[in-house]
């Protein structure tokens, strides 16, 4: 203890700002402790609930307390109420609604998410998201009646999202996290617009949205068996980008650097970080190919969105009628979802929502100098919360950051010696315990606040 104590006087002694020239911890406190809590258990006895509800299609009985979309939103709506009991009441639970027809929905009909708040302590506003899909299908998509248990498609994510609820709710962030258990998704990313509509209704800085959708499989259709890779699909570039930001980005580079870009970067190094025999393989794809998710919802009101999936697919679990064929047996039932993976799956969204949450807000403004010169300028605006910054850069061609550096409580800094013409550069916020924010890319193609400075506008 002494000798922490007299290198604490003597870093003041020689600096006067310790603060500022001693980086904080790399690992910040309570994150491996997070992820221990993560049960199979507790994500097991969710999709055998949901299971149990017969189908939760969207258009299926809303009235029934035993069958159907209704009774299974009521039973999310009680779990997060049995745990915010248990946090003292830490959360709010809301279940945002609109009334939708189109291609799916013939007739009007209701869908509703369902939603778990819990309050940020010094920066609510800034607003970190976790979403899954309550509702389910057959080969129909338009079949309400018969059993489709979607206990990956997607139990698997819902049941993410209440995991992750469980474990925070025991915690405080600065930032507010909110928990997603949406509907719609099936008939047409429906629930995903309702809560997107909701976070732009209250003025939330959605920093992120995790969607996890379809997280549960080890064994692809392919024949893989892969129980140590996940999927993290992000857009390259913004969806919300002007035409004038996108001349500038062609010619400057930014194409493989948007918000969500980098929060798949940040959700990498987490799991290379505090997991063991786990990985993100970034997708550098909104989707997969041909396909959608919530995610896209969020994207569309310019807001950061990543989707999470599992690695190797296998699509005889997925929309299919229960029955077997040619000894094959399809559809999507408990059976098919390994929950040692799947458990590892709700860590990395866990350590991610709790390392955003807890971190100050990604920098604002972020720009670069150094035509003509051999030296390159980063500046930023400062946000409330950091201890001081993160200044990194990579090769052009590199997928992950590579360099970095130190820089303390300044919104300048001048690398000497590095040329601006052969790497991109990012600033990432520090606060004082070690958490970072997601880096965010130089110029408007990287910037997190866009969607805030659209509704200014
Ligand atoms: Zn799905």
């Amino acid at each position: 203890m002494r000798t922490v104590i007299s290198l604490v006087g003597l870093a003041l002694t020689m600096s006067g700002a310790f603060a500022t020239d001693v980086p904080p911890p790399s690992e910040p406190a309570g994150l491996r402790e997070i992820a221990d809590q993560i049960s199979a258990d507790e994500l097991h006895a969710t999709i055998a609930k949901l299971v149990g509800f017969g189908t939760r299609h969207t258009l299926s009985d809303t009235k029934s307390n035993a069958r159907g979309i209704g009774a299974a939103r009521r039973w999310v709506q009680s779990r997060f109420g049995a745990i915010s009991k248990d946090c003292g009441g830490c959360l709010e639970i809301v279940t945002p609604a609109q009334t939708f027809t189109g291609k799916r929905i013939p007739e009007p009909a209701e869908v509703m998410d369902v939603v778990a708040i819990q309050r940020g302590t010094s920066d609510p506003n800034r607003v970190v998201v976790i979403t899954g899909h309550l509702d389910s299908r057959v080969t129909d998509v338009m079949n309400a009646k018969s059993d489709a248990p979607g206990a990956n498609d997607d139990g698997s994510g819902s049941a993410t999202v209440i995991e992750a609820a469980r474990v925070l709710s025991k915690r405080k962030f600065a930032a507010t996290t909110v928990y997603g258990v949406l509907s719609g998704e099936e008939q047409g990313l429906y629930g995903g617009k309702v809560i997107a509509d909701y976070a732009k209704q209250q003025g939330w800085q959605v920093e992120s949205d995790l969607n996890n959708d379809i997280v549960g499989n080890t064994h692809g259709q392919d024949g893989v068996i892969d129980n140590t890779t996940v999927r993290v699909f992000s857009e390259g570039t913004k969806s919300g980008e002007t035409l004038e930001q996108a001349k500038y980005r062609r010619y400057h580079g930014g194409e493989v650097d948007s918000p969500s870009r980098n929060v798949a970067r940040f959700m990498a190094d987490l799991a290379d970080k505090y997991l063991t025999n786990f990985h993100v393989r970034m997708v550098y794809r909104t989707d997969r190919y041909g396909r959608g998710g919530d995610q896209v919802q969020f994207l569309e009101a310019g807001y950061p969105a990543v989707r999470v999936t599992e690695a190797h697919e296998n699509y005889t679990r997925q929309h299919q009628d229960l029955r077997s064929e040619n000894g094959i047996k399809y559809g999507d039932t408990i059976d098919g979802v390994d929950f040692t993976y799947l458990a590892q799956v709700a860590r990395l969204n866990t350590l991610a929502l709790a390392s955003l949450a807890a971190a100050p807000a990604p920098p604002g403004d972020v720009d670069i100098d150094g035509a003509v010169s051999t030296d390159t300028t980063i500046h930023w605006q400062p946000v409330t919360g950091a201890a001081g910054y993160r200044v990194w850069w990579r090769d052009t061609t590199a997928p992950q950051w590579q360099q970095s550096r130190w820089v303390g409580d300044v919104n300048k800094v001048t690398l000497k010696d590095i040329v601006v013409d052969d790497a991109f550069f990012g600033v990432s916020a520090v606060a004082a315990d070690g958490n970072a924010s997601p880096i965010v890319f130089a110029g408007a193609a990287g910037s997190f606040v866009e969607a805030a400075k659209k509704a200014e506008q």
